[in-house]
């Protein structure tokens, strides 16, 4: 497995700068995931990593190698796309061999059926080697795709939300088999998706994208807990951390130049005593029942805010009871939503 990295490269497709000076140093064995919004950057970074289009600025490395003018299929990396391209007329186990049947890299044939076996029981579909592609269900297809990529065992993994497709019980099945799969194979990956969840359950590191711009890279904890701006904290954490102008608190002290606070929802402590003053008063006004804790969401008093606050699930509310909401851990940020550090 190899290192890859990125020395400030640049997209641009005619007026949209698709990737902006965007530096990345990702060590062998990590699975790093860029996070973003539809049409930040993210496919863009992994065809200008796989060479399926040349940047403008900077250079592509792959274990120590300039790769940034040769040719994909040399680059040795595999690329798993979000729509799953089986060869449909072939089997399984022959969509599976075909990178090793490749004339660029002939395999001989026992070494083949060996590889494909491996990664037919890594995935689970060994069952179905035989089966035609186009019997298997779409989770199993992913996997045959994902098998693929596998097979080869190259020096990098390059995946482009590749459970996007499938209903939430197989993402789920295969996010935990696909993270499972890297660190046995301890392959370095590079890992695209917009699914928060994806990349705080996979990543070593995520690295956040936004119009092209690496915003933040950190681990999924950095990021979570020390979000560099309000963008930043918006796009990890379930329910979406409370984000209000810091008018609303007029009792929390914070920094002079703050205009916006977050606060997420398990930094939120509802009272019942409505009598301390210390803290902001507010009205529940409906409650989300999830499995081992109660969303309870509570309108301030005097505005229209709204804040989402994480109960725990015995504690018992009703719509338009009168509490009295504790800000604890806020986070301070500036007028451009770039976080203001305190400590
Ligand atoms: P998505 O999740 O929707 O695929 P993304 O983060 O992968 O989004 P990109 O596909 O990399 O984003 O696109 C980044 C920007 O570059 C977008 O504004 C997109 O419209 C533009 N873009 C990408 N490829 C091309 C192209 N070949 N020609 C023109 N514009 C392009």
């Amino acid at each position: 497995m190899a290192e890859l990295r990125l020395t400030h490269i640049g997209k641009r497709f005619g007026a949209i700068q698709a990737v902006d000076r965007l530096y990345l140093d990702i060590p062998s064995g990590e699975f790093f995931v860029l996070l973003g919004p539809s049409g930040a950057g993210k496919t863009t970074t992994l065809r200008l990593v796989a060479g399926l289009e040349q940047p403008d600025a900077g250079n592509v490395y792959i274990g120590g190698r300039d790769v940034t003018t040769l040719a994909p299929a040399l680059r040795d990396v595999a690329f798993v796309f979000q729509q799953y391209s089986l060869y449909p007329h072939l089997s399984v186990f022959d969509n599976l061999a075909f990178p090793l049947r490749s004339p660029l890299r002939p395999t001989p044939e026992p070494e083949v059926r060996r590889k494909v076996e491996e990664v037919a029981q890594m995935l689970r579909i060994h069952d179905k080697l035989k089966n035609p592609a186009t019997k298997l269900s779409g989770g199993q297809m992913q996997r045959v795709a994902i098998g693929r990529a596998l097979v080869r065992s190259p020096s990098l993994y390059l995946m482009d939300e590749p459970l996007s497709s499938l209903d939430a019980k197989l993402r789920n099945d295969l996010r935990l088999e696909l993270k499972r799969i890297q660190q046995d194979l301890g392959a370095t990956m590079l890992y695209v998706t917009h699914d928060q969840i994806e990349a705080m359950t996979m990543a070593t590191r995520i690295g956040v994208l936004d119009a092209g711009v690496l915003v933040q890279v950190g681990t999924p904890q950095q990021i979570y807990e020390d979000p560099r701006s309000s963008h930043v904290a918006a796009r990890l954490g379930s329910p979406r951390i409370n984000l209000f102008p810091r008018a609303l608190v007029p009792g929390v002290a914070g920094p002079q130049q703050a205009v916006t606070v977050g606060v997420r929802a398990e930094h939120l402590r509802i009272h019942r005593d409505a009598s301390n003053t210390a803290h902001r008063s507010a009205r529940v006004k409906r409650i989300e029942r999830l499995s081992d804790q109660h969303l309870v969401h509570v309108g301030l008093d005097d505005s229209d805010q709204e804040l989402i606050v994480s109960a725990p699930g015995g504690d018992s509310f009703a719509p338009d009871d009168v509490v009295r909401v504790e800000l604890m851990r806020p986070l301070w940020f500036d007028a451009e939503g770039q976080r203001i550090a305190t400590t």
